[in-house]
Parts: C-alpha cells; sequence; structure tokens
C-alpha cells in the first residue's frame, strides 16, 4: 500500500483547501471561520454525525464503516489554531490576518485529515468507526484537553487516538515515531523577588533585588547539571528579567523572572518544580529579599503507546517504504492530553528541507499530502479490516 491513487487525484483539491486555511489564519479558541470550513465539508463528504463546539470551537465528525461488527471506534485528531507570527513567506496565498499566520502547518494537518475524511467517506472499506477530531487552541490554550474535559471520548466511545504533526527537516512525505515520552511536558514559571530600592550610589542604603536575581539565575542552572539524573533530558531556561525602574542611577525595587522547564519524565518535572521554589526562596532569604515562585504546569509530557506506535509505524513503512525513530522533540504538543486518555500514537512526517516550524519563513509543504492522507486512511482500514 503506497500512496493510495485516489489521494494523487485529491491533491489538487487538498491544497486548494490548505491554501484557503493558511490565508485565514486565527488563534486559539479563535477558530470559528476554520471550523465552520471544517464542518461544512465534513457534512458535504456525507460524514455520519458532524459536531461542532465541543473544546469550544472544536469539531468532530463520524464515518461508519461498511460493517460495525467489530466494535472499534479510533479517533484520528488534527489540529486548526494558527500562531501570533508575521508571516514572511512571500507567497500569493499569505495570511490575510496581519500578525496571524499558520507557522506550524497547522492548515496543512486540518487540510490532510479533512482529505482522508473525504476518502473514508466514500470507500468505507473499514469495519468499525473512525471519529475525525478537529482541535482548536494548541498553540497554548489545551484545546485537546478541553475537548477531552467535554467528554468526546466517552461520548464517541473513541478506543485509541493518532496525530500527526509536519517536520521540517524530514525528507519529504516520510515518517518518524518513537515509542514512550516523545515530546517533552512544558511548564513556565515566574519568579518575584522583591528587595528595597533606592540611590544607585548608595547601595547600602538599598536591598538590591538584582544581585539576589542575577544569583538566582546562576544557581537555577544547577538544576539540570546537579540535580537531575545526566542521562535524562530537562531544560530550565529563564527567558525575561524585569527590573521595576530602567534608571542608570536607581537600584530598583523588584524584579520579574519568567522561564520555562521542559522535562521528558514526571521525576524531573517534580524536581524542577521543588528545586526552583527552593533556589528562589533560599537565596532570597540569604540575600535579605522576598521570593514569590508561581510554577505553572503547562502540557504533560506526549507518551506514545508501545503497540499504538508499532502500528502506526507499520502502516507509515506501507506508504513511504520506511519509518524512522523519532528524535525527543522538546517542544510540547497538546496532543499529550488525548495519549493520557486513551492510548495511541504520534508520528511526524517530513516536510522536506523547509523553514523550522514557529518561523515567520516556514511554509507548510503542500506535496506531502498525499503520504499523510494515506496514512490516516491507511490506519482506517489496518486497523479495522473490512471482511
Ligand atoms: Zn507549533
Ligand atoms: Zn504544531
Amino acid at each position: 500500500m503506497p500512496v493510495k491513487n485516489r489521494f494523487a487525484e485529491l491533491q489538487a483539491e487538498i491544497t486548494a483547501w490548505r491554501r484557503d486555511l493558511h490565508e485565514n489564519p486565527e488563534l486559539l479558541f479563535d477558530t470559528h471561520r476554520t471550523s465552520g470550513v471544517v464542518a461544512d465539508k465534513l457534512r458535504a463528504f456525507g460524514c455520519d454525525e458532524v459536531v461542532e463546539g465541543i473544546g469550544r470551537t472544536g469539531v468532530v465528525g463520524v464515518i461508519k464503516g461498511k460493517a460495525q461488527s467489530s466494535g472499534k471506534v479510533i479517533g484520528l485528531r488534527a489540529d486548526m489554531d494558527a500562531l501570533p507570527i508575521t508571516e514572511n513567506t512571500g507567497v500569493e496565498y499569505a495570511s490575510k490576518t496581519p500578525g496571524a499566520m499558520h507557522a506550524c502547518g497547522h492548515d496543512g494537518h486540518t487540510a490532510m485529515l479533512l482529505g482522508a475524511a473525504k476518502y473514508l467517506s466514500e470507500t468505507r472499506n473499514f469495519d468499525g468507526t473512525v471519529v475525525v477530531i478537529f482541535q482548536p487552541a494548541e498553540e497554548g490554550g489545551g484545546g485537546g484537553k478541553v475537548m477531552c474535559d467535554d467528554g468526546m471520548m466517552d461520548r464517541w466511545g473513541i478506543q485509541e487516538v493518532y496525530g500527526m504533526h509536519n517536520w521540517p527537516g524530514q525528507p519529504l512525505g516520510s515518517f518518524a515515531i518513537r515509542p514512550g515520552a516523545f515530546f517533552a511536558a512544558t511548564d513556565v514559571f515566574e519568579v518575584t523577588i522583591e528587595g528595597r530600592g533606592g540611590h544607585a550610589a548608595k547601595p547600602h542604603e538599598t536591598i538590591d533585588p538584582t544581585v539576589t536575581s542575577a544569583t538566582i539565575v546562576t544557581a537555577l542552572q544547577s538544576i539540570a547539571s546537579r540535580n537531575a539524573d545526566p542521562v535524562s533530558q530537562i531544560v530550565v531556561s529563564i527567558t525575561s528579567f524585569v527590573t521595576s525602574s530602567q534608571a542608570f542611577n536607581v537600584i530598583p525595587a523588584r524584579v520579574t523572572l519568567r522561564g520555562t522547564v521542559r522535562t521528558l519524565s514526571a521525576e524531573n518535572r517534580d524536581l524542577a518544580e521543588e528545586r526552583i521554589n527552593q533556589l528562589c526562596t533560599g537565596i532570597a532569604s540569604a540575600y535579605n529579599c522576598s521570593a514569590k515562585v508561581e510554577y505553572t504546569r503547562n502540557y504533560p509530557v506526549m507518551v506514545n503507546h508501545d503497540e499504538q506506535t508499532a502500528f502506526a509505524a507499520e502502516v507509515a513503512r506501507e506508504v513511504s517504504g520506511d519509518c524512522a525513530d523519532a528524535p525527543l522533540i522538546m517542544g510540547g504538543e497538546d496532543f499529550a492530553f488525548m495519549l493520557e486518555e486513551r492510548p495511541g500514537a504520534y508520528i511526524l512526517v517530513g516536510n522536506g528541507d523547509t523553514a523550522m516550524v514557529h518561523s515567520p519563513e516556514y511554509n507548510f509543504n503542500d506535496e506531502a499530502i498525499p503520504a499523510g492522507c494515506s496514512w490516516w486512511a491507511g490506519l482506517a482500514e489496518r486497523r479495522m479490516p473490512a471482511a
């Protein structure tokens, strides 16, 4: 089963959908136009059920196979939202919305899953039910979690879930996957260090929070280098250091630090939170300052399940001849929440030699469409073979 011929036929149509979505990017949960386009198409394809408003602006479509005697139900998920980036691709279908851009290829993901939905609705060559899931707010907002919290998995009896992301630098239309931890947990923290401001020429009359904060920034590097097991992966980055005064001759009263923590295990996640608290409060106290730490747990580690990963790789090999071992990725992925609720797997499809995702120069590669669509359709037909 290489690329399905039907997707070669549909490629121009799916490309047109993708470019229309690209031209009209929407952020977070505000995917009103996109969700409407998706729901209209699913209805036009003849899906058995199309429900909007799951997870605020998420859309769910149900496609029943020619038989349902297997009792199997699998969920196929795409994301729909764009990023707050000003596009710099120069393509004729570039974003018409200033400051918003499909810089992560979710336009391509949505178009490919729509293409698969069209094909599966036409052919129904499987024994079971396919639930296509279109989620908003992957780029922050946790739209996947909100769809789960709306009871999506139970409402449609979804037993397994699959997801796909395009990946720049990976050969066009090739696949890569890994079992177990794949994408990192993405937490953020903010630390407010209070001292006592005053004249910069009279530091002895102040309690200087900048020196305290600089010490904290340095000390936080010891979490990765001295506390975490060196064979595990962890990132602790300070990304913002803001003083309450910007004058040349004033010692500020307050410093606000912000940063992010990326981990691939629950142990390291707990460790990072605990050590950030200890180091910030301990060092602040040693310097006569106070520290308030707000640690926010965002997306959890995205963990691929072994059996579904092996199956997903098998289908990928049938489409592209091979399936590579994917690297660990320290970015986050909202699909983690769905994989916490149901077994499943997430795969990367090569976008070829393009700019990286989240770059203003990035563009989804339409030549990946036949491979991506074929993988989606292959999952359904192989997991739930028709008699
Ligand atoms: Zn992204
Ligand atoms: Zn993405």
